[in-house]
């Protein structure tokens, strides 16, 4: 038998491998940051005085460029593009599957006479038709619409990636329906900006604009590309659906604390360059938790920008990490037994007047604001919990959520010590009136605590949605996922939540109340409200999950439940009262995560049949093959009765391997049948869940066995790289 040498080979070449060293072209940030955007600077440098204007004008007011100026865009566009060697131009989308797509089309194009000309003009920067056949639509366009169209979104900037000028866009069908991620987002944000603005009148008439924040922080696995190769599993599905947990897993939490090795920050090095360059502004990177498993985060970002910038990051990684042997794991539980991983959205809300809404000021006035944001964020997320879960919702975050990991499927807020207090005592003012108490209360002796402290002390890593000092930090966001889903839920209901205030507010005005009284009594009716959301134990606790039942809080452990609240009848009155998605998009998206979520079930089972089937029982009965030969060896040599005693540990072992591979056996054909079952329903949501309760748990059972046979072969003949290998060698 021919021993599994991919497996030795992979660790080898792992052990052998050079660091990659590549310099940064200065070692001054800002020589080179943004030089692949198409920025201001750039645009200064290539558009005409009026082309330049009527970008900044789409950009900070959202009005329409004409045909004509689109043509002298694009002009100076093509320009800069080709002085930075590009020599074609794609729309750049955000599917609702994958990351992102493109399709390249050269600004070459040849005329009569045998001779070309580079050309690029506003028609093909406004708009494009993409193959759009291939993308998932929920049913919009095959029932309603054949073609969908890219059209550019001048409010994120060009950029160059290699030879190829990008162009974000959004993709729509021709009947005006969003069929990605960006365009419900653009609506949610701007809704968000008009709910805001119109509370902020209340307290400062200077405001007129308010743009969400996002600060994300990625988290990843890196895997070398030899034992990579040499996993099937984590190729086709990007996890381990096989082995044994190591004898140390991340116990020591040595990696946390641990320096970066060489050749994963050589790796960093270069993607944050390349990040840079393309004015990601990437600055804080490190271990996490897990062995092999690192973190890279951003300055905050208007959250338009930090969307796409987050889905071109990942691409980036993918791309340098290939460079360097590695590959890049966003899966967000590529081990069991070990951290997964996430990517918090920091989140919050800043004025044109530079003011940040959910920073705590020196004076009670001041903090009004701050707490009718605060307070009305807390109250969005008491009363759409189930949205924002199900924003969130995916097979792979299924791992996470609820497992014992941050952050629990049940949706909570924390807030700390010191703003739950200030809470509670709103709460005993029943006259809404600013008693000189509540005023110091107010002031939130900010004089007395140092911010610094303020910001870190009320840290508790186990809520899922935490406020973190001047901002919420919403953790339950898988480490694959697009922000964009979060967001665009985030801003919704913060958006309708900040409208029902306004209404509540002038009603109470129009009916004589002052002001400030006015708004203190609709805040205090919302404390009380949403006090069931606010949590501020260890959200891992099994008191937690019956405390959080007893209070009437969801916990949907799985996805093809969690999105049942796509349907709901509120659901489809929220989104359609605040312009983000109609009910048709509603639907389509449903659909559409459903059939992902099926998609990738069966792409699991399947391979975890495949590897049962080919890799892990051959071996085992391989292993089993050797032991009877010693066996009979052994009585050949020692004669029957002798040999009782000394053939005792490989009859045991046989005997013991027999029945795991019988189980791997049945239950691999078991499986087979299931998902059979399963592909004949129709209905989305019932499929779904036949792979989610009659298909997956087959994979949990057959990895059992599959790992117990693990510990019976011999080392030597397994095939695949064992977990300690994935996740200690390089
Ligand atoms: P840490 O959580 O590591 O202590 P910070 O609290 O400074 O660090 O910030 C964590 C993340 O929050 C960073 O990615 C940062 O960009 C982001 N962040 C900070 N302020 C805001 C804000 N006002 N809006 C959105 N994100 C923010
Ligand atoms: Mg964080």
């Amino acid at each position: 038998m021919p021993t599994p040498h991919l497996r030795a080979k992979a660790i080898e070449d792992v052990l052998d491998r050079q660091v990659r060293h590549v310099e940064p072209p200065s070692q001054k940030i800002s020589d080179f940051y943004g030089e692949n955007v198409f920025n201001e600077d750039a645009m200064r440098k290539f558009l005409t005085e009026d082309a330049f204007y009527a970008v900044r004008q789409a950009v900070h007011e959202g009005v329409q460029i004409s045909r004509k100026m689109a043509d002298q865009v694009a002009s100076g566009m093509k320009e800069w593009a080709a002085s930075k060697g590009a020599t074609h131009y794609t729309h750049w989308f955000q599917p609702l599957t994958g990351l992102s797509a493109e399709k390249h089309d050269a600004f070459f194009e040849p005329i009569s006479g045998g001779r070309s000309i580079e050309r690029f003009d506003g028609a093909q920067l406004v708009q494009q038709e993409p193959d759009a056949s291939s993308f998932p639509s929920g049913g919009i366009r095959s029932t309603f619409e054949a073609r969908g169209y890219t059209a550019w979104d001048p409010s994120s900037p060009a950029f160059v990636i290699g030879r190829a000028l990008c162009i974000p866009t959004i993709f729509i069908s021709y009947t005006g329906e969003a069929l990605d991620y960006k365009m419900p987002l653009l609506r949610a944000l701007h809704a968000v900006d008009q709910a805001a603005t119109s509370v902020c009148q209340y307290f400062d008439k200077e405001v007129t604009k308010v743009t969400p924040t996002l600060g994300w922080e990625q988290e990843y696995f890196l895997i070398d590309e030899a034992l990579y190769y040499a996993r099937p599993d984590i190729m086709l599905t990007g996890r381990a659906l096989f082995g044994h947990a190591p004898a140390k897993g991340q116990q020591l939490e040595d990696h946390y604390f641990g320096s970066i090795p060489e050749r994963v920050l050589a790796f960093m090095r270069e993607f944050e360059t390349e990040s840079l360059r393309l004015g990601i502004p990437v600055k804080t990177r490190h271990n996490e938790v897990a062995p092999n498993q690192f973190e890279c985060a951003p300055v905050f970002e208007e959250a338009n920008l930090a969307v796409d910038h987050n889905v071109l990051l990942m691409d980036v990684m993918e791309k340098v990490a290939r460079k360097h042997r590695f590959r890049v794991l966003l899966h967000e539980k590529p081990y069991a037994g070990v951290n997964g991983s996430g990517k918090h959205n920091n989140w919050s809300l800043a004025t044109n007047t530079g003011r940040n809404l959910l920073k705590p000021m020196k004076t009670p006035k001041e903090n009004l604001l701050f707490l009718t944001f605060f307070v009305n964020t807390i109250k969005a997320i008491h009363a759409h919990a189930d949205i924002l879960r199900a924003s969130i919702a995916g097979a792979g975050n299924d791992h996470r959520l609820g497992a014992n990991e941050a952050p629990p499927a049940i949706i909570s807020a924390f807030i700390g010590l010191h703003l739950s207090h200030l809470l509670d005592e709103l709460e005993k003012n029943v006259s809404g009136k600013m008693t000189p108490d509540l005023k110091t209360e107010l002031k939130l002796n900010i004089g007395r605590i140092p911010p610094v402290l303020l910001d870190n002390t009320d840290r508790n890593r186990t809520s899922p949605f935490a406020f973190t000092g001047n901002k919420f930090e919403f953790r339950a966001v898988g480490s694959s996922a697009n922000c964009a889903n979060a967001m665009t839920v985030l801003n919704t209901i913060v958006a309708a939540q900040l409208n029902a205030f306004k209404q509540e507010v002038d009603r109470l005005i129009d009916k004589g109340t002052k002001k400030d009284e006015a708004i203190l009594r609709v805040l205090r009716e919302y404390i009380v409200v949403s006090k069931p959301i606010r949590f501020e134990g260890n959200g891992y606790s099994e008191e937690w999950r019956q405390e959080a039942a007893k209070r009437g809080l969801s916990n949907i452990p799985d996805t093809p439940r969690a999105l049942d609240v796509w349907q709901r009848k509120e659901t489809v009155e929220l989104f359609g009262a605040t312009g983000v998605l109609s009910a048709r998009e509603l639907a389509a998206r449903h659909e559409i995560e459903l059939h992902a979520y099926v998609l990738k079930i069966q792409i699991e089972s399947r391979t975890c049949g495949d590897l049962a089937q080919n890799h892990i029982i051959p071996t085992a009965i391989a292993y089993q093959n050797r032991l009877i030969e010693n066996v009979r060896g052994l009585r050949e040599v020692l004669g029957a009765d002798k040999a009782k005693k000394a053939a005792a540990t490989p009859v045991k072992l046989i005997e013991e391997m027999s029945e795991h591979i019988e189980r791997l056996k049945t239950l691999t054909d078991e499986m087979i049948e299931a998902r059979k079952k399963a592909n004949n329903i129709e209905d989305s949501r019932s499929k779904a869940v036949a792979y989610c309760d009659q298909v997956k748990p087959f994979m949990d059972q057959i990895r059992y066995h599959a790992d117990k046979l693990e510990m019976l072969v011999d080392d030597e003949l397994w095939p695949l790289p064992k977990l300690r290998e994935l996740l200690f060698t390089r």
